[in-house]
């Protein structure tokens, strides 16, 4: 099998090709490392089945060739993470709504099976617990620019179904939930990183709000075996997935456990949404996945809980000779962050 892994060099994506290389697949990557990172990559980048193309999936020419040449698109590139999302409106709709119409008009020219990454913020903020696939989704405002990431990928997902519908191609769409592990950046935004950086450095933990809000974080490794096995499973084609744990957390008792599992004397401080991002932010209460579906179809479930992940990113940050730990700060308020160069963020 022939694969190629749009953003290859992001947290999933490298993950992705490790799995990939493992079970004997050739592996191509094409990153613009705008969010990815060569590093993530760079110890497969020796091994004789690993390509890698620097270069933006709306580049035509190069994705047409690498297409044509591949097997099987694992389309993973996008601008993700709240912070970014809020900082970066126009980046975030550019590269997920025009990135992901190139990769499905090639991927329709040479019918090739195409797997697309989405994401639960399509549900939006709809209060139904849990979210099946076919629920509806509550978009915010259109003043609101959180809701410009949700909307990017519900437009992702209407375009590869329409292509699925109108010209046959064969497209599984995935839905995570809090993918999280070693390698993920908290530099857009995401929380598990962000906390444990903070409690291995002493700092207070920035919790957002109240800290009542919730989540079901999932391990990375889990997330990539669900992703391995819908793509090897006919019947998923032209098909909508949940890919989450079930394991619900409130960011305040995250704080709290965060703090425990990395024997840390940091406090828990409280920031207004306002300032974390901007006025008028909208946040999820509470976010839950149903996965019956993918459950029913290939008898996927999660296996590492919410301490085994937090165990592992913090062993990850120590044990990355500490340079995740004394890497540059957390962006902070949103206020600061906005005098900064983009290319300093
Ligand atoms: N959050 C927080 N402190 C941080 C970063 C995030 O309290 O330093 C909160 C954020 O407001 C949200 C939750 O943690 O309620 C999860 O945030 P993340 O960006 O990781 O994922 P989201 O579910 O928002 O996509």
């Amino acid at each position: 099998m022939k694969a190629l892994i749009t953003g290859g060099c992001g947290f999933i994506g490298s993950h992705l090709a490790e799995a990939l290389l493992a079970r004997g697949d050739q592996v191509t990557v094409i990153d613009d490392l705008s969010t990815g990172r060569f590093e993530n990559v760079a110890h497969l980048a020796g091994h004789p089945s690993f390509h890698f193309a620097i270069e933006s999936i709306t580049n035509e020419t190069v994705m047409d060739r690498l297409v044509s040449e591949c097997d099987r698109i694992y389309h993973l590139a996008a601008a993700v993470g709240v912070d970014l999302v809020v900082r970066d409106p126009v980046h975030v709709l550019e590269t997920n709504v025009k990135g992901t119409e190139v990769v499905l008009r090639i991927g329709a020219r040479y019918r090739k099976k195409l797997i697309l990454a989405s994401t639960s913020e399509v549900y939006g903020k709809s209060t139904a617990i849990p979210f099946a696939e076919d629920d509806d989704g509550i978009l915010g405002a259109t003043t609101r620019s959180r809701w410009s990431y949700a909307c990017s990928k519900a437009m992702d997902e209407f375009m590869a179904l329409a292509y699925h519908k109108q010209m046959a191609l064969p497209v599984i769409i995935m839905r995570f939930f809090n993918t999280v592990g070693p390698r993920q950046t908290g530099r857009y935004g995401m929380v598990i990183p962000r906390f444990v950086k903070q409690a291995l450095r002493g700092e207070p933990l920035t919790v957002y709000g109240d800290g009542q809000q919730s989540r079901c974080f999932t391990y990375v490794g889990d997330v990539v075996k669900a992703v391995v096995a819908l793509s090897e499973e006919p019947a998923a084609v032209g098909q909508v997935f949940n890919i989450g744990s079930t394991e619900e957390v409130t960011i305040e008792e995250l704080a709290r456990r965060t703090i425990t599992l990395a024997d840390s004397a940091s406090e828990v401080v409280y920031i207004p949404y306002k300032e974390a991002y901007e006025a008028g932010f909208e946040d999820m209460r509470r976010r839950v996945p149903d996965i019956t579906k993918i459950g029913s179809l290939i008898g996927w479930a999660p296996t590492v809980d919410l301490d085994g992940i937090l165990t592992r990113v913090i062993e990850h940050m120590r044990s990355d000779n500490g340079s995740a730990v004394k890497g540059a700060e957390p962006p902070g308020p949103a206020m600061e962050r906005s005098h900064r160069p983009i290319e300093d963020r």
